[in-house]
């Protein structure tokens, strides 16, 4: 692995639910799983279907030491973490972050609630990877990996949700996947996590036109990544989070929209890497 890129990969992009069928085959229909590498650090966010791929690349790659970091433990972020192989693996060790049940719930009472009978056949103590559960509180600055700069805030998301940006070799990647926003406002605390970002992944489940019937469900637009990024003077925008219903064809003509709007802007598909040069020298 190049020791001087970040690299981000997509392998879940759809929201609520994961699908399949022939309409869905260009962008993919797994739910969220975006994986960073920063340099020889393997950073993987969210749990979606996406993740289950995701294993077998880390696999392939020899990746077996990584973190993962939830942004939530919505279906959609969490319902891959059973089908990811390398948490059965006795050579893995994988520490696992969350934040956005903090003083509720820790990260490891979470995964043991998640992975249980009824609904799941087995126990989390059928994982044989180390797993070093971690706890923050939103707004905390992480340090996963030597070099590598995670700083969080809150999203607003029912039942809560965090946004990550990652910071490493004077490059700037960040992670806002469900958040839902107040008409004609931007919001502070996600401008601050994208500021002078060279990309953003941004919750683009709905457009503004379908906003209207959609408030409360916790999720954004593509406008509203575009004015965010605008404002901040991010780079890049991926747009992510497609609704389940949403068709290549639509897909590609909102893309189409985004980009006239933004030039850096494209609606991620799964599969997707990005990679941006670091230099080693320069900090932020
Ligand atoms: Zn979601
Ligand atoms: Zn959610």
């Amino acid at each position: 692995m190049d020791d001087d890129v970040f690299l981000v990969r997509f392998w879940g992009v759809r929201g609520s639910i994961s699908v399949s069928g022939p309409e869905f085959s260009r962008y993919g229909g797994n739910t969220i799983c975006i994986e960073m590498r920063c340099g020889k650090h393997t950073l993987l966010f969210d749990a979606g279907s996406g993740i289950r791929p995701a294993g077998w690349a880390l696999r392939a790659s020899g990746v077996n030491d990584f973190d993962l970091l939830f942004t939530h433990c919505h279906y959609d972020h969490i319902i891959g973490l059973p089908s990811f192989a390398p948490i059965y693996d006795r050579s893995v060790k994988v520490t696992l972050w969350s934040g956005h049940l903090a003083g509720r719930m820790t990260t490891r009472q979470m995964v043991d609630e998640f992975m249980r009978p009824p609904w799941f056949p087995v126990k989390m103590d059928v994982c044989k990877a180390s797993l070093d559960c971690r706890d923050f509180v939103s707004g905390d600055v992480l340090r996963p990996r030597e070099g590598v700069v995670v700083r969080t805030g809150s999203l607003f998301h029912p039942g809560g949700c965090i946004g990550y940006r990652v910071e490493w070799g004077g490059r700037v990647v960040a992670v806002i996947t469900d958040t839902e926003h107040e008409p004609d406002k931007l919001d502070q605390a996600v401008l601050d996590l994208i500021e002078d970002a060279d990309l953003v992944i941004y919750d683009c489940t709905y457009t503004e036109e379908e906003m209207e019937r959609r408030r409360g469900n916790g999720h954004s637009t593509w406008q509203q990544g575009v004015k965010l990024c605008e404002a901040a003077g991010a780079r890049g925008l991926a747009l992510i989070h497609h609704d389940p219903t949403r068709t290549d064809e639509e897909l590609d003509e909102i893309e189409k929209l985004a980009k006239d709007r933004f030039a850096g802007a494209f609606a991620a598909r799964d599969g997707q890497t990005l990679k941006f040069p670091v230099s080693l020298h320069k900090k932020r």
